[in-house]
């Protein structure tokens, strides 16, 4: 027997590109005036990649000629392609849809509501992964079947079910990876694994147009194809979401259940065991066609980020679906050769067992959601937190941000109807927002609220904590009196913006504002880019402005009048930086303050416009890359020239004066190490973070060492346990805490002695000789939330985050953490900004040298 399904296997497996449509499909009747993927691409699925264009255009087309079907664009990817959603149900539930919509997602707040006669609402999401294209094409394959088959058993699947069909959740990476494979094909196809077909030139198609892998987003949405999709996925609430993803050639094909251990402690047991059950419907199909597969192993329902495990903390049941890929067309494998056809008609084949597991466990499905929420209501209820108080002071926009993100996910965020004072922190009406325990969303919320440090195992698919609190850098503290709750709770949250009363005019002597606001940068920026002639404060000091006296701080912006070239459009941009980015201007009549440093004083000191490269490209960690991009391009229209590695020979330094290089292991020649040198020496500002240190000590300008662990005697173990103990070693994804020095330049904008960072990898940098260098150091206790080994936490305590190197009169900023990670850190940003903006001005005296 064993030998009969190999025997098969290979057969399909090595399968040519020319394949029939009934390869995919049964032979059956099929609706005439529903074109095959084949009649309208002028190829059969599996020949060649599909576009998007052509995708969207043909699942459009399925939209104008079946009655089953409603197609609708939910977003625009940056590069301004559409996502879209196939709404496919029988053409009587399509009569009544907005009802059935309705009553679907009160299963969220009501205890006893009939489900025996509700359709399961299931929504299949392709190739969120754009270099992973089995899904999206089988999506072709899909779509036809749904539009065109014919009989009862077909009326019977759409009658009680309603499928959201996604064909691609990454038009960017998707397309950008098609035109590769395309456009290496040759006619006879080629299976070497080495062949140029099969190896992309980076950044690959796997992720978004900056870089983000939107797999990761689904919590965060920070990205309008997450967004778009949230927001389907709220109104619509299915019972089962599937994500169609490939992993490596060699390997076969996965579904969920994944490792169970590793599933999120939030997860009801019931969700593993409906997952199981679902499990048995791919594999009968899988088996029938003698595909190899596995479950359990490998992959987790750990990090709710993701397509697959977002909807476990909502009622529903998330599918992962890995399938070996063929990367291009035909590719060598322990298997034999892979062919594109065979890898799409697995995924065709689990689309089908998941549409009729859905049908045979409707009832259980609906039943569980339903159950889900009034069992979270009870938890809620039974919880000795009524509700979390978030607040910041100084920036609301970064507070509203946090707040949009909780709306998005359907959790009710209010205003604070009363100050509070918490553990000495002050939270007032003004600053601060209110979002009770007990509503439908509980479990999500205390996801996105706990600091979780114990884990039943110890080796993560992706990051072990997201504590969103700590990521926004805000204030937050948990309520458990639940009479303050009927006084605190004011109405639901809206951002708004009161600017202080400024006259704007050429005649001020001097404008000021603050650099406490999330969006002061691109305020900066704006007047940089002008040639204004701007200041920053290096010390504390008073003013009196708009006739009053007011403290301004550290990081203050200056902009002095009288020496500018074009006052009105200096006064005019003054405006549109209260009007547009939101930050609070202040206009001095007078250079004379009550306290501290007059306007004219030295320790304003003058900043030049940010000309900044940034090395991409082989060996460069593109993600950690293209979050610094959408920093600089999406949130501060700040320029960034991208350069690649192999174009840095050819680039004439003298045009920037900051250099970004991210994590990334760089291989750069002597004369290139030569001319980065000399650049630093005559003032360049180079930011390094991570493993780009460990090249700035190689090509000795930041003259740092590294904690190493100590090598303790371990006895002999077991040769099976290797793994998970290397494993647990692995930090994949924690929150450590570190202590700011405030009047540091790099933590201008910020008011607390603690913050929080993001932290993957174990390094650990020795504490530098100059004592000023350090502008944030690890706690002598670090771990504030997510895992990390006992062993890693004693090799990082106490150890500097961050040191200001210098070689001649530049600087390298060393920084051990990613700032910027996956765009949702918005606690970090600024210090990253402020390495870019302030870096030059920071003393020579006080870096590491
Ligand atoms: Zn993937």
């Amino acid at each position: 027997m064993r030998k009969y399904v190999i025997i098969l296997l290979l057969l399909c497996a090595s399968v040519t590109a020319q394949v029939q449509l009934d390869y995919y499909l049964p032979q059956g009747e099929y609706d005439k005036n529903i074109p095959t993927p084949q009649q309208f691409l002028g190829y059969q699925v599996g020949e060649w990649h599909v576009s998007h264009d052509q995708l969207v255009y043909y699942i459009k087309k399925l939209g104008e000629l079946s009655e089953r079907f409603n197609v609708q664009e939910y977003a625009r990817s940056y590069e301004a392609r559409p996502l879209i959603v196939a709404t496919i149900t029988s053409t009587d539930n399509h009569q009544n849809i907005e009802e059935i919509q309705q009553r679907h997602r009160s299963l969220r707040s009501g205890n006893d509501i009939d489900v025996s006669t509700m359709p399961a609402v299931v929504y299949i999401g392709h190739s969120i992964h754009g270099n992973e294209p089995s899904g999206s094409n089988a999506a072709l394959i899909a779509a036809y079947f749904l539009a065109a088959a014919q009989g009862e058993e077909v009326e019977k699947m759409l009658q009680n079910t309603i499928i959201l069909l996604d064909p691609c959740m990454n038009p960017d990476g998707f397309n950008r990876f098609a035109s590769w494979v395309n456009t290496h094909k040759s006619k006879k196809p080629t299976a070497a694994a080495i062949c140029r077909e099969h190896n992309e030139v980076w950044p690959r198609g796997r992720t978004n147009h900056y870089w983000f892998d939107l797999n990761r987003d689904w919590l965060l949405t920070q990205h309008p194809e997450s967004r778009g999709r949230v927001k389907i996925f709220q109104q619509w609430q299915p019972n089962i979401l599937t994500d169609h993803h490939e992993m490596g050639t060699q390997s076969t094909y996965f579904f969920q259940p994944g490792v169970p251990k590793r599933t999120h402690p939030l997860t009801p047991q019931k969700n593993q065991i409906l997952t199981k059950k679902i499990a048995h419907f791919h594999a009968k199909t899988l088996d029938k066609i003698g595909s190899l597969y596995y479950s359990e192993e490998r992959f987790d329902d750990f990090y709710y980020g993701k397509g697959s495990t977002y909807p476990d903390v909502q009622g529903a049941v998330g599918i992962l679906f890995e399938q070996a890929s063929s990367r291009g067309h035909l590719q060598e494998s322990v298997h034999g050769d892979v062919s594109f056809p065979f890898t799409i008609r697995n995924q065709v084949k689990t689309i089908f067992s998941t549409l009729e597991a859905a049908q045979n466990l409707r009832v259980e499905l609906l039943s569980y959601r339903r159950n889900f929420y009034s069992e979270s209501r009870e938890l809620a209820q039974k919880d000795e937190i009524k509700a979390y108080i978030i607040s910041d002071n100084n920036d609301k926009k970064r507070l509203t941000h946090f707040a949009q993100l909780l709306q998005r996910h359907k959790i009710d965020v209010f205003h604070l109807a009363k100050p509070i004072t918490v553990d000495s922190v002050e939270y007032t009406e003004e600053n601060s927002l209110l979002v009770p325990t007990h509503q439908s969303q509980y479990r999500l919320i205390k996801s996105l609220f706990e600091r979780r440090t114990s884990f039943a195992d110890t080796i993560f698919y992706d990051v072990s904590a997201w504590t969103m609190p700590m990521a926004f850098h805000l204030s937050f503290a948990e309520l458990k009196n639940k009479a303050q709750l009927t006084y605190l709770q004011g109405e639901n949250y809206q951002y708004t913006f009161t600017p202080p009363q400024t006259t704007f005019d050429e005649k001020a002597y001097a404008y000021l504002f603050t650099w406490d606001g999330y969006y002061a940068p691109r305020a900066l920026n704006r007047l940089l880019q002008l040639g204004a002639k701007v200041k920053v404060a290096t010390k504390e000091f008073s003013a009196v402005v708009n006739g009053a006296q007011k403290r301004f701080t550290y990081g203050t912006i200056l902009v002095p009048m009288g020496i500018q070239t074009d006052k009105k459009q200096i006064a005019h941009t003054m405006e549109t930086i209260a009007s547009e980015d939101h930050v609070a201007v202040y206009r001095a009549e007078t250079g004379f303050t009550p306290v501290g440093m007059d306007l004219g004083s030295g320790n304003f000191r003058s900043l030049q416009p940010p000309k900044t490269v940034m090395l991409a490209g082989k060996g460069v960690n593109a993600y950690d890359a293209g979050e610094v991009w959408h920093l600089f391009d999406v949130r501060f229209n700040i320029p960034l020239v991208v350069v690649d590695v192999d174009d840095f020979s050819s680039l004439d330094m003298h045009k920037y004066n900051t250099m970004v290089m991210v994590d990334g292991s760089y291989n750069l020649s002597s004369s290139d190490t030569q001319k980065l040198q000399d650049w630093v020496k005559s003032g360049g500002n180079l930011i390094a973070a991570k493993r780009a240190i460990n090249w700035a000590v190689s090509a000795q300008i930041a003259p740092l060492q590294f904690v190493t662990p100590e090598s303790t005697y371990t006895d002999r173990l077991p040769y099976i346990s290797r793994v998970q103990n290397e494993g647990s070693q692995i930090t994949g994804g924690a929150i450590l805490e570190g202590k700011t020095d405030l009047t540091h330049p790099l933590l201008y904008g910020y008011h607390h002695q603690s913050i929080h960072l993001f932290r993957r990898g174990n390094m650990a940098i020795k504490k530098p000789k100059n004592v000023y260098s350090v502008p944030i150091v690890y706690t002598d206790n670090p771990l504030a939330s997510g895992y990390m080994s006992k062993e890693n936490q004693q090799l990082i305590k106490s150890t500097p985050a961050i040191v200001v190197c210098g070689k001649g009169r530049g600087k390298v900023i060393c920084m051990a953490d990613n700032l910027n990670f996956r765009a949702f850190w918005y606690g970090t940003n600024k210090i990253f900004i402020n390495g870019v903006l302030f870096g030059r001005i920071i003393d020579n005296g006080s870096v590491e040298k």
